[in-house]
């Protein structure tokens, strides 16, 4: 059967450097899947662009064949927001091209560059630009609505380091973003999410990191869990803020450093990783260390690298998953005792609780500079993820999330939360996450720059009317 669209596309492949795939295609199913195996969506059509002219070829031909529009970049948001059912998928891993400039002290990479390969471009001259936690995930969707990691404490965020973008408009227009040109545009994408444009390339500001780095991992079980959190809070005091710190929730993985009676046992993980010289990254363990004896540590010089994918087992593509997040001021005794009470109430031992510090540089980037809606100063952004293999624990553990987040709201500095967190985009806490003037601005240059509200499926501020 020969659809009316069908001439349209024709004529859309002949104009492409790149590659238009349909369901049947080779490469058709691949390019649909994201990380979360919960999304089934099956776009009508997938673009994997070959540069901007593409990208812009790409969005003219949605125009005329009244398809919605999806970004992919590396496919992690939680609610699948880089397909659309029927629509047009931009899927960006075709744009994987990566430079350094180590004298400049810059990278560029494409608009679909995973953290993985960013990283290991960067450490080949031991500079690193501050992303996240877990390598597989996008360089795109976690700048544009923030980045926090390992790095956020002594560099910022990772939209806090970054120095230009190639952006293509919804009208197919293909600009630089940077603080001298579009300037407008350059802070709303700071933070401000997919909602732009298509950025096909990001330019960085990159910083000495590793090769080596110096990783102290400390484990307390259930039954110590507010004396663990409790040591957290005593640890994240006094610790140096360019340290990176991270406490978890989570079981402990059958990894070769954890003792085999220990293998998926339920506790909490503090993480502590030192940039500096192995004095500084001492003094900071003899505090974890001053508290409740672990079950078991492991404190070692590790590559940056292994660092920043130490944790992708954890959460590993394809699972189901669902998540929720808030921010707080700290490990004040009320968050402590909400978290104690309902970590042990998880059905998936895959189910995680990650909480990230937020210190130091972040904090010293002004709130006003960036178009970020997390609160600039000293806090934790405390994420809730059901994650499972299986859909009956997931089940379980989406209303375990649910009702967490629904505890520990009262206390959180920002109950919007991260857009970068959220399985849901419900618009009351994206309003909520950028409060009212920033999201004012935000729907100003939206108008200007994607009046048609093209770019909507993301943590969406309709333009400005
Ligand atoms: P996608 O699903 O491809 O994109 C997400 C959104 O960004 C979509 O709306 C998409 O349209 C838009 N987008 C992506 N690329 C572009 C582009 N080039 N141009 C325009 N729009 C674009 N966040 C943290 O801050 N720190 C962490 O440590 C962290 N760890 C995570 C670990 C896992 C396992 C997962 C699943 C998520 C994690 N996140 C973390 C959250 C992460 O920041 C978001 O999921 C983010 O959206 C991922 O970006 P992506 O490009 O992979 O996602």
């Amino acid at each position: 059967m020969t659809s009316t669209a069908e001439p349209a596309l024709e004529s859309l492949r002949a104009h492409l450097s790149g590659t238009v795939l349909t369901a049947g295609d080779p490469g058709y199913d691949a390019a649909r899947s994201v990380w979360n195996g919960e999304i089934d969506r099956r776009p009508a059509v997938v673009v994997r662009p070959a540069g901007a002219a593409d990208v812009a070829a790409a969005l003219a031909y949605a125009r005329e064949a009244a398809l919605d529009v999806s970004v992919r970049g590396g496919g992690h948001n939680f609610g699948g927001a880089a397909v659309v059912a029927g629509g047009l998928c931009l899927d960006l891993s075709s744009l994987d091209a990566i430079s350094v400039d180590p004298a400049a002290r810059t990278a560029r990479c494409g608009g679909g560059v995973t953290w993985a390969r960013l990283d290991a471009a960067t450490q080949e001259h031991a500079l690193a630009v501050p992303g996240g936690t877990v390598s597989h995930t996008g360089v795109g969707g976690l700048t544009l609505g923030g980045g926090f990691g390992w790095l956020t404490g002594k560099h910022g965020l990772s939209c806090d380091n970054l120095l230009s973008a190639e952006v293509v408009t919804a009208d197919g227009e293909v600009l630089r973003a940077s603080a001298d040109e579009h300037p407008d545009l350059f802070w709303a994408l700071r933070g401000g999410g997919g909602n732009f444009g298509v950025v096909t390339e990001f330019e960085f500001r990159l910083h000495p990191v590793g090769p080596l780095v110096h990783l102290g991992l400390f484990f307390w079980g259930l039954e110590d869990g507010a004396a663990a959190l409790r040591q957290a809070r005593e640890v994240l005091g006094t610790l140096p803020a360019e340290m990176g710190v991270l406490v978890a929730g989570l079981n402990a993985p059958p990894a070769p450093f954890v003792p085999a009676e220990h293998h998926f046992r339920p506790g909490y993980a503090l993480l502590i990783a030192g940039f500096a010289g192995e004095e500084q990254h001492a003094g900071a363990v003899r505090t974890a260390r001053s508290g409740p004896a672990p079950l078991f540590e492991f404190v070692s010089p590790i590559p940056y690298v292994e660092l920043q994918r130490m944790l992708d087992d954890a959460a590993p593509w394809g699972i189901l998953g669902y998540e929720k997040a808030v921010y707080a001021d700290g490990f004040s005794d009320e968050v402590i005792e909400v978290i104690a009470d309902f970590l042990p109430r998880k059905a998936s031992p895959m189910s995680i609780m990650p909480i990230f510090a937020l210190r130091g540089a972040f904090t010293e980037v002004d709130d006003a500079a960036t178009a970020f809606g997390g609160p600039r100063r000293p806090g934790l952004v405390v994420n809730l993820a059901a994650l499972a293999a299986e859909p009956a624990p997931f089940a379980v553990d989406r209303a375990w999330v649910r009702e967490f987040w629904t505890a520990l709201a009262p206390f959180a500095a920002n109950p919007g939360g991260y857009v970068n967190f959220m399985a849901e985009y419900e618009e009351d806490r994206v309003r909520t996450s950028y409060g009212p003037e920033k999201y004012a601005r935000l729907a100003r240059i939206k108008a200007r720059y994607d009046p048609r509200n093209v770019f909507h499926h993301n943590a969406n501020i309709p333009p400005a009317k």
